[in-house]
Formats: structure tokens, sequence, C-alpha cells
């Protein structure tokens, strides 16, 4: 599990905010991504919406929310993921906010924003970093989901009309799925719990998704009348999975440890023990547990990954180079699989098998700071200045550090072939810097 604090990255939105905000954290696991988008497939396909085209996104925050801003993500904040009880649960809400993106809640708001939009890759990415820079360099990495600001109440808050068609729609893509519209109910009486609160104590998501008691009332009927669902297993595994992981990572290990024993499926079981061992240093002990999850899964690639990443951290290079080479041939295009991959190449002494792997996963994944800052690293081992400037130059710029990104970017200009595709992406960190100092 790597926490990035990443930029403003998948959020146009941002771009209209004048006010420094806190830095959002997200929280980057392969195998909580893959168990979230496994839950989240059958309701995107009932939404109409294409599961490769939408992205669950985990930001590291304790309290409950769950929101878009543009149509390609949905971002859950991990407190509601460990606070929900049933995959139906957690079903519901992406059943929700898939109904915000299907029915162009957000988007609409966001129309004036066409020409950030526009931009693609990179370029998009320097243009949110720059438009947070003008605001103040040492939060342009924050993502504006400050949930008190009064700029994410008017761009995210979504009217009561839009709840209620977003509840109906969710409710019917639930149905729709074969899953249980049930779910909605448990979610939304979690929710229903904070209405008499005083609003500075609400959680986020009652702010922006407005609450009421005709809501909940309308929401019961509508699940009635959609009959009973059935659970889905394969949810129900999913979702241990995926909450198993945040948890493990999350709670102390000695809860996770206390508590592992209920867990109904053996694999996720042994799994949460790995990772509180490793987290309590007892590496003999966490290799124990993750080879007992992958003998129940053979081959799993997201199981291996946590073993490598266990080798890695542990310091012992080479077992962790063959594990997660076992991964990345099972997984060959996620992302965070291969950035293992090429951090342990790193640390195990082999810049060449290193630069393979990290450009594969810059290649799928361009906003991975940690990816970038590798390739910086093994690019200057290679004797090849020109792509660590380049590297340097587009970490920095993630991170909104624009005079330092405009300084290795001027280095790596100068050095690539001109007109070459380095070349322009060293232009796209230039344009983007002094944009940022025009404004
Ligand atoms: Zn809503």
């Amino acid at each position: 599990m790597i926490l990035t604090r990443a930029m403003a990255v998948l959020l146009a939105a941002t771009l209209m905010l004048a006010q420094p905000v806190r830095a959002a954290t997200f929280l980057r696991d392969a195998d909580m991504e893959y168990a979230l988008g496994q839950l989240a497939a059958p309701i995107l396909s009932a939404a109409g919406l294409s599961p490769s085209q939408v992205q669950i996104v985990v930001l590291d925050d304790n309290s409950l929310n769950a929101f878009v801003a543009d149509a390609r993500h949905i971002f859950l904040h991990s407190g509601l993921i460990m606070k929900v009880e049933s995959a139906a649960a957690l079903q519901a809400v992406i059943a929700h906010e898939a109904a915000h993106i299907a029915n162009g809640h957000i988007t609409r708001r966001l129309g004036n924003m066409r020409s950030a939009r526009s931009a693609a890759g990179m370029g998009m990415l320097l243009a949110l970093a720059t438009g947070l820079a003008g605001a103040d360099p040492s939060v342009a990495a924050g993502i504006a989901f400050e949930s008190q600001s009064s700029a994410q109440r008017r761009l995210f808050s979504h009217t009561r009309a839009e709840e209620s068609s977003a509840d109906i729609a969710s409710v019917r893509y639930l149905k729709r799925a074969g899953l249980d519209p049930q779910g909605a109910v448990e979610v939304i009486k979690i929710f229903a719990g904070q209405v008499s609160l005083s609003e500075s104590r609400l959680d986020p998501y009652a702010v922006t998704h407005p609450l009421s008691r005709d809501r909940l009332r309308a929401l019961e009927a509508l699940a009635v009348s959609a009959g009973p669902g059935k659970r889905s297993p394969e949810g129900e595994y999913w979702f241990a999975r995926a909450r198993g992981k945040l948890s493990a990572f999350k709670r102390a290990p000695s809860w996770t440890l206390r508590r592992s024993g209920s867990v109904p499926y053996k694999d996720v079981r042994l799994m949460q023990e790995a990772v509180a061992w490793h987290r309590q240093s007892n590496l003999k002990k966490a290799l124990a547990a993750i080879d007992g999850a992958i003998a129940t899964r053979p081959g799993d690639p997201f199981l291996l990954d946590l073993k490598g990443q266990i080798l890695l951290e542990s310091r012992q290079f080479g077992p962790a180079v063959q594990v997660y080479e076992a991964a990345a041939s099972r997984a060959p295009r996620e992302p965070l699989i291969l950035g293992g991959l090429g951090r342990a190449r790193l640390a195990a002494g082999d810049p060449r098998g290193a630069l393979q792997a990290l450009e594969a996963a810059r290649g799928r994944d361009f906003s991975d700071p940690g990816v970038l800052r590798d390739l910086g690293v093994t690019y200057a081992k290679l004797g090849n200045n020109a792509m660590a400037s380049l590297a340097t130059a587009e970490r920095y710029a993630l991170l909104g550090r624009l005079e330092d990104a405009e300084l290795h970017a001027r280095r790596a200009s100068d050095q690539l072939p001109r007109g070459s595709a380095p070349w322009q992406r060293a232009q796209d960190v230039l344009s983007a810097a002094q944009q940022a100092k025009r404004r």
C-alpha cells in the first residue's frame, strides 16, 4: 500500500479554487483497487458506463465521504470503506455516485472548464498544477477537498433534485445488476443519524449529498418496491478483501491480529496477518502468513505483490525481484506492480531491468510521483542525464513545485533531441511553469 501525496491530477475542478486547500492523500494499492473494481464493474455496466473508463480512487481520510468530480473517477474516503458493513452497502454508494456521473450532474457544472479538460495527458496534469500554484505554491499539491470550503460546496454539492434522481437511478442500477437494493438503505441510515448534528460536525457526505428524512423514506420505499435482491458471494469476497487490506494498513497491527480470526476467508485472514506482522518487523511470521495466503489462491498477482513489498521493505532485494517478476507476469498491465518490480530491481542493482519496468509503469500511470522518483535515479545511474532531468522535472510538476520543475525541464530540454517525444514532454513542463508565473 502506497501513500501518494498527489496533486490535483484528476480534478479539473481545482482550477476554480482561489483559496489554499488541504492536501489530500491518495491511498494506492493494486489489490484494493482491483477488488473495488470488481465491486464496481456490474454497477457501472448497469449505469451504461464503461468499467474500464471509471476508476475508483481511495483518499486517506477517516471521515465518511464519497463524491465525483468528473466523469472518470469515483472518490471514496477510506473512512467510508471501513464503516460500511457489506458489499451491498458499498455497491450502493458506488451506484449513487455512478448515477451522478451518468446523469451529468458534475460535468454540467464544469461545462465552463472545458478548455482545461481538453488538454491531454501530462498537459492536463500540468495545467492543473499551474492552476493551484497560482494560489499558493506550498499547497499546490493539494486537492480541493477541504470539506468545509465553500468552493467545494458550490462545485461538488448536489441539489435535492439531483440527490433524488441519483437515489432512484442507483436502485435501478443495483436491481439491473442483480444486486441487493437494501444496501442503499443501509448506507443512508449511516448518514441519517448525522442529520440532526450541527453542520460543523457533519461528515462531508452529508454536506455534498443533502440528506433528509424525506430522502430516507423515499429510498426505503424504492428499495421495498424493487424487491429483495440477492447478496453476491463474489461481491462479499471482494469487499472483504478491499476492506481487509485497507484495515490491515490503517489499524494497529495488534488490533488486526486480535480480530483476524473472525474473517471468513482464509486467504484474506492470512493476508491481513502478513501485513500486521510485517508492520511489526517480524519478517519470518509475515512470510509464513503471506505464503499461506498464496497457497490458498495460487498465482494471485496481488498476494504476490504484497509478498514482494514485504521482502523489498525488509531489504531482501533479490527475493523481492523474483516475487515481483512472478506478480508482473500474471498482471502485466498493472502499473503499481510494475512500479514495485522496478523499485526492487533498482534496489538489487539492476538499473537496466528497473528502467524497463518503470517506463512500462509510467506509460500506464503518469501520475505516480514514486515511479518518477525511481526513474530519475535509474536514468542517472545509467548516465542518461537528460532523461533523469525530465523525470525529475515531471515529478516536481506533479508535486506542484513548478520552479524546481522548470529548472530540471530546462536542463532536459537543452540535451534532448529537438522535436522528440521526451523533448516535447519537457516543453509541456516549461510552458506550465511559465503559465504559473504569469498568474
Ligand atoms: Zn449524491
